[in-house]
């Protein structure tokens, strides 16, 4: 049995990857598990170094004070939204960019500053990378995946979180925020990701379907 911890504060996202991992020979923790409660700084300027640098700093840990834990694998994400008419902004700064606003004041924000912005270039992605470090060990594994969709005209759905009521997927017909998270889990990025690390960790034999 392998010990994943997942380096994040937030029981939505353990809960997530607990459910993806099902079938594995993993068991979840969390960091407050391994007595882990320092604020990381993001410093990355990409998802992906993000999601290295939240992982690497759990596994540092480990490596130095919780060697109970050498054999666990440190799983981080980091995540936000691509609105390409803005360039890609938010992108990495996707939470730090609300500011004072509320996401609903935000969205707002954006539809009104896009809304001469013709159809076609309304593109938007959420964006997912998720890193695997290993105490002790330099490199971190990482996968990065995407869910596309389009800046929605109106805010619309009570579901999900953050900038999930304005992004609309026009497979669905509808906004995020108005699927079912098992909807949501099937096709977002974060749960196309955390699927991409389970069977890379498989396909690389840190762990097994069981
Ligand atoms: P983090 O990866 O948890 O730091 O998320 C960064 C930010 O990106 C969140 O606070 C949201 O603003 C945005 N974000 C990431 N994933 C989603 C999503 O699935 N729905 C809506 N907003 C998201």
């Amino acid at each position: 049995m392998r010990t994943i911890i997942f380096a994040t504060t937030n029981a939505d996202k353990v809960k997530e990857i607990g459910e993806i991992m099902q079938g594995t020979d993993t068991q979840i923790l969390q960091m407050k598990d391994i007595g882990f409660d320092e604020d990381i700084d993001e410093t990355g300027t990409t998802f992906t170094e993000n999601a290295a640098i939240k992982a690497k700093a759990v596994a540092d840990y480990i490596a130095d004070k919780k060697k109970d834990f050498m054999d666990a694998i440190v799983m981080a994400d980091d995540s936000g939204l691509e609105i390409d008419a803005l360039g890609k902004m938010p992108g990495v700064q996707s939470h730090r960019w609300l500011g004072d606003r509320t996401y609903t004041q935000a969205m707002q924000d954006i539809i009104d500053e896009i809304k001469d912005v013709p159809e076609e270039k309304r593109t938007a992605r959420f964006v997912c990378s998720i890193a695997a470090a290993l105490p002790g060990k330099e490199d971190a594994i990482t996968v990065l995946e995407t869910v596309e969709g389009m800046v929605a005209h109106e805010i619309a759905g009570e579901n999900g979180f953050g900038y999930d009521p304005f992004f609309y997927v026009p497979e669905f017909g509808c906004t995020t925020a108005q699927m079912t998270s098992e909807q949501k889990n099937q096709i977002s990025h974060r749960g196309k990701a955390v699927r991409a690390m389970r069977d890379r960790l498989i396909e690389l034999k840190y762990i097994e379907l069981v």
